[in-house]
């Protein structure tokens, strides 16, 4: 009798607040966009003190995904969290996609794999990346044996499950799905590379990477009007300027600022963020004042933006979007 007498209040208590709890979620909601573009480094191989190697993190309801493992990639990761992001919290730090594996964009990858978990992450690398990728985390756990057996048998006292990495090896399609964002891979034409683009479709956006690659269809059917498209481009100011073997080699593995215009013409992105910026394979490595001109970030924009008539900026690290 007692019971029964007490489960209307209680019924209507917990109603009370399950209304409550959703007036309060719905407005946040609106407040914070549900997914993050954070830009943890923007650059390309050369060695540019302001731009960290490629790497990107899409943060959804406060998960972050990582794209691109680039040099430096925690300590941006931290600088996001110091600015704001706290998702970007190195333990935080649980899930990436590889789109290829060119160093530039794995130099970062034992980063990823060792410091989270010396910050005390408790779970295995969650890790997205073409045929090759499990050969390559083999190897690094291999380098890093004596410093795994120090930690977890001295007086670090590390966890002896945060090392450990989860290889998922890709072929194109969905290769990724929660309750925040479904992935799909698509091949991308980056010379004899293994090398992969991704879509992420989130509650709120949709955004397709290009990841490196010359000019391809697959960057245009995947965006089809996504809200956003993230891709690399080389300017021809810098493409004239470098040897013909510098030329042959950027023509069958990267994207020109016209071919790029002409792809987002037919892609129509909300909006167009330049990433991977270096000068440029060969004006890199001649590393002239003329080069730098040749293929800096004002040059590429003007160059993007002649070809193409839709909103267009360029990445810098740790910009958010
Ligand atoms: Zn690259
Ligand atoms: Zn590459």
């Amino acid at each position: 009798m007692t019971t029964k007498r007490r489960k209307g209040p209680i019924l209507g208590l917990t109603l009370l607040f399950l209304f409550t709890w959703q007036v309060i979620s719905q407005a946040q909601g609106k407040a914070d966009p549900k997914t993050q573009i954070v830009f943890l480094g923007t650059g390309t191989p050369l060695p540019d003190p302001e731009r960290a190697g490629p790497s990107t993190a899409i943060v959804v309801n406060a998960t972050p995904y990582i794209v691109d493992t680039g040099t430096g990639l925690v300590r941006r990761a931290a600088a996001a969290r110091d600015k704001g992001v706290v998702a970007l919290r190195p333990v935080n730090l649980k899930i990436a996609f590889l789109t290829h594996l060119h160093s530039d964009h794995t130099l970062g990858l034992p980063d990823l794999m060792i410091t989270p978990w010396i910050m005390g992450r408790k779970e295995p690398l969650e890790l997205y990346g073409p045929a090759g990728t499990k050969n390559m985390v083999n190897h690094i756990l291999e380098a890093y044996e004596v410093d795994r057996k120090i930690r977890t048998e001295g007086l670090e006292h590390s966890n002896n499950t945060g090392w450990k990495v989860n290889v998922h090896e890709i072929k194109p399609g969905v290769v990724f799905k929660d309750a925040n964002v479904t992935v799909i891979a698509f091949a991308v034409r980056h010379g004899n590379v293994d090398a992969y683009g991704y879509r992420f479709a989130t509650p709120d956006r949709t955004i397709v990477i290009s990841g490196d690659t010359s000019p391809t269809d697959a960057i245009v059917e995947n965006c089809n009007g996504c809200d956003i498209l993230i891709s690399e481009a080389y300017t021809k100011a810098s493409f004239d300027l470098v040897s013909p073997e510098w030329q042959r080699y950027r023509l069958a593995f990267h994207t020109s600022a016209q071919e790029l215009g002409a792809m987002a013409y037919k892609a129509k992105p909300g909006l167009l963020i330049l990433y991977h910026q270096g000068t440029g394979p060969g004006c890199d490595q001649a590393g002239t004042e003329e080069c730098r001109e040749a293929g800096s970030e004002n040059q590429l924009l003007k160059e993007v933006r002649k070809a193409y008539s839709g909103k267009v900026v360029a990445g810098q690290d740790l910009d958010v979007f």
